[in-house]
């Protein structure tokens, strides 16, 4: 791309702002009646016109899209340092994926950890707080009855292992650090063993994707899912024999 049109692509973005949430607009784009946009997730939340106090019409601004979709957006985390533009069909690819998008610490749900940082220092962060938890390694032996949360660092990616006790059921899932169209390139054996070395239980589930809360994940059934009497045959000494194996498909 030459210096004119870069310095032109600019001008057109600055067009293509949305005056409520200041995100680039990607098509529909919506008008109030006197013809300001605004984005079509805005118009959900804003009764008027922020500019002109009028109401929006579902009239959309077919121009202003046919300029949106020859536009390269930049990545919507440049100020963390993601110099990369986009068209519009690849943006929301990429924001998914980014090295520059920031992520929770999976932590976060048992110790109230506030880390919030780039997914590239995440296990640095994890190994120095929660040094117990975090394992290089594609398996692990979960004994812990009252559920617990381990980090498996494994195929140069990161994972969150999860069990959970809730009202007589033991639920547990696996979680890519990553988007779930990654995630399911791994599959979680979860595998319960009876002292006796006979009685087994093995279940096999796809792994999700971090954006996926574990709520949704625990009613989808997509996960380990048992009910406490079963599970007591698989426990010794308040110990539970359960092992998750992660494998790549
Ligand atoms: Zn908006
Ligand atoms: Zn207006
Ligand atoms: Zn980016
Ligand atoms: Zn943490």
């Amino acid at each position: 791309m030459d210096g004119i049109s870069r310095a032109l692509d600019e001008v057109l973005l600055s067009d293509v702002k949305c005056p409520v949430c200041k995100q680039y607009m990607v098509p529909p784009i919506k008008m109030c009646t006197n013809g300001h946009n605004i984005c079509s997730k805005c118009t959900e939340s804003v009764q008027l016109c922020p500019t002109c106090r009028t109401k929006f019409s579902e009239t959309r601004n077919v121009a202003l899209e046919n300029i949106a979709r020859r536009l390269k957006y930049p990545c919507a985390n440049r100020q963390s340092g993601c110099l990369d533009k986009f068209s519009i069909e690849h943006i929301a690819e990429h924001h998914a994926v980014c090295v520059y998008g920031k992520v929770k610490c999976p932590f976060h749900l048992y110790e109230t950890c506030p880390w919030n940082g780039l997914k590239s220092d995440l296990k640095e962060h994890a190994k120095a707080e929660h040094p117990d938890y975090v394992l290089e390694q594609s398996s692990i032996h979960f004994p812990y009855l009252s559920g617990a949360l381990a980090v498996l660092s494994c195929f140069e990616e990161l994972f969150t292992c999860y069990l959970q006790y809730r009202e007589g059921r033991y639920y547990g899932a696996v979680q890519l650090i990553g988007p779930s169209s990654e995630a399911s390139k791994y599959k979680c054996e979860f595998t319960l063993l009876a002292e006796n070395g006979i009685e087994q239980i093995r279940k096999t589930f796809l792994v999700q994707g971090y954006s996926d809360n574990f709520e949704t994940i625990f009613n989808s059934g997509n996960c380990f899912n048992l009910d406490e009497k079963t599970v007591n045959n698989f426990v010794k000494e308040n110990e539970l024999n359960l092992y998750i194996y992660l494998y790549t498909m």
